[in-house]
């Protein structure tokens, strides 16, 4: 499969989003994080990213909710090259509604190889990664190419 290089600014979008059960968790991950997540951009799922501004003054911009659609709309986010990682705690002793969508954003997020963290301890390795400081460049599979390729096997 062939596949193009991306970078990833120095400067990040980073995506945040927590079930019901664990969104007290990414706050508290939030306000410990503060300085360091102020220097990115960051956006969320409509109740998530709500209640962090609320408690932390961060600015999240804030899509839908998630089981209205907020997690595909960060997909497709993703899709675009516009989201650069995903901080996701998810509960996994609730069920949800909008289960198939969390796994269509973490699938969508591994074929595009954004750094996903499902859990505090991982995103606390991700933010204090010096790569957040840096530019990244990452591979991930060239589409256009990927389309060509198809078309001309399936003529
Ligand atoms: P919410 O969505 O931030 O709107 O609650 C999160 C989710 O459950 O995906």
């Amino acid at each position: 499969m062939e596949t193009l290089e991306l970078t990833l600014r120095k400067q990040k979008n980073i995506a945040l989003i927590a079930h019901d059960g664990k969104k007290a968790e990414l706050i508290d991950w939030c306000r410990e994080h503060a300085e360091q997540l102020k220097k990115h951009f960051l956006c969320g799922t409509g109740t998530t990213a709500r209640m962090i501004t609320d408690a932390t003054d961060l600015p999240v911009k804030a899509y839908n909710s998630g089981p209205l659609g907020g997690d595909q709309q960060i997909g497709a986010r993703i899709v675009e090259g516009k989201i650069d990682i995903v901080i996701f705690f998810s509960d996994p002793l609730t069920a949800a509604p909008h289960d198939p969508d969390v796994k269509a954003l973490m699938r969508i997020a591994q074929v595009y190889d954004v750094p996903f963290a499902a859990n505090r301890a991982s995103a606390d390795f991700i933010i204090s990664s010096p790569l957040m400081e840096e530019e990244y460049n990452h591979t991930v599979i060239n589409f256009k190419q990927n389309i060509e390729n198809r078309v001309k096997e399936l003529k």
